[in-house]
């Protein structure tokens, strides 16, 4: 059944041409499904006989609120969305002075493994369709009735491991008659498949790219994410330095600070010697704990920090919203899981 809302502007057009309708209808159609349009029916405009061959014929996708939580503290909302199939993702709302940023996952789970993250502990179940990405920025805005200005790739799942998808998802929330986020606004995070790296610098998009690294070394590294025991360090910074070159966009490196792990004096030298010669930036991020790993946080993320200041690398540290609703991506769907499948729904803040 063909799914209207992974469809461009272009294929729309093509596809209403087939049922022997006006140019018009697919602009008309595309603006319904951006705008969270929840049944063919809703679709007014579109006369009766066609929104009845559509519902026959065509799949709408419409995530449930599985779960949402307010945090008191800082007001980030974190939805649970119920997909068709039943499978549950995570969508979190985040406000900045600089405007409301939404962070969407692009897998229902992961493949990589990363030690420290909750997203991968069942493994991947499936890709995202890209009405199903698109949804959660759609969705969050129609229920939250907040205006979003940015975009971040950093729920559950590995952007670049469902490419394609992710791609298309890129393509339509860019697009001026949709949602209309601009490239600039969006960040798309990726544990470093550089394949799929190479493959995003030809496209030339102005996003921002940002690096989970984790550690300057392959030994740690290795340690914590297993992705990198095919790739290593070395050949991902080449990669990295690539991209920058062909972009001329500056990489974002995202450090998970992990007490005893990857926090030491001496790995900030190495984290510094690594970016030398590279514009970059680097976001420390203070490990949130996962009830199934025994890594704690690192107590020493302000002296990391300056360490690196003083080698001219800069550093931030991700300021951390939600802390009180299981903010971190993969914890709520986590937490449901293990609940089981016989709990019934529930809205509203916690
Ligand atoms: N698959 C992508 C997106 C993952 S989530 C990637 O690997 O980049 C975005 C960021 O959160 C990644 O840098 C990821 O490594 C980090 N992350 C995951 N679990 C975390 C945790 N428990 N504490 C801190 N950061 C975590």
């Amino acid at each position: 059944m063909p799914d209207l809302k992974s469809m461009t502007p272009e294929e729309l057009e093509v596809y209403f041409k087939e049922l022997g309708q006006p140019k018009f209808r697919a602009m008309q159609v595309f603006r319904w499904l951006h705008q969270g349009v929840e049944s063919f029916d809703g679709m007014t405009n579109l006369p009766k006989a066609l929104r009845e061959k559509l519902k026959a014929e065509c799949t709408l996708t419409v995530p449930k609120v599985e779960r949402k939580q307010v945090s008191n503290l800082d007001g980030t909302i974190k939805y649970l969305w119920r997909l068709g199939d039943g499978n549950c993702v995570e969508t979190v709302l985040m406000r900045y002075r600089h405007g409301n940023t939404v962070c969407v996952s692009s897998q229902v789970g992961c493949n990589m493994g990363c030690v420290f993250c909750a997203s991968t502990l069942g493994g991947k179940v499936r890709d995202l369709t890209p009405a199903e990405i698109l949804d959660q920025v759609i969705f969050t805005k129609k229920d939250s009735g907040e205006a979003i200005s940015n975009i971040v790739m950093m729920g559950i799942g590995e952007p670049l491991d469902n490419f394609d998808h992710v791609l298309r998802f890129l393509t339509l929330v860019n697009h001026p008659e949709g949602i209309n986020i601009g490239m600039r606004h969006i960040s798309l995070s990726t544990c470093g498949l550089v394949n799929k790296i190479d493959k995003l610098a030809q496209l030339g998009l102005q996003l921002t790219l940002s690096v989970s690294l984790h550690a300057p070394d392959d030994e740690t590294r290795s340690r914590l994410m297993p992705v990198n025991r095919s790739v290593g360090v070395d050949l991902l910074m080449e990669t990295c330095r690539r991209y920058f070159e062909t972009t001329g966009r500056r990489i974002s490196y995202e450090y998970a600070m992990v007490d005893g792990v990857n926090d030491g004096d001496e790995q900030a030298d190495q984290l510094s010697q690594l970016l030398k010669g590279q514009p970059g930036h680097v976001n420390l991020i203070p490990l949130n704990e996962v009830a199934e790993s025994p890594l704690k946080p690192s107590r020493r993320v302000r002296q990391f920090q300056q360490r690196l200041e003083s080698h001219g690398v800069t550093a931030t540290v991700r300021r951390k919203l939600g802390g009180d609703i299981d903010a971190s991506c993969g914890q709520l769907r986590r937490k449901r899981i293990m609940e089981g499948e016989t709990h019934t729904p529930e809205e509203g803040s916690t």
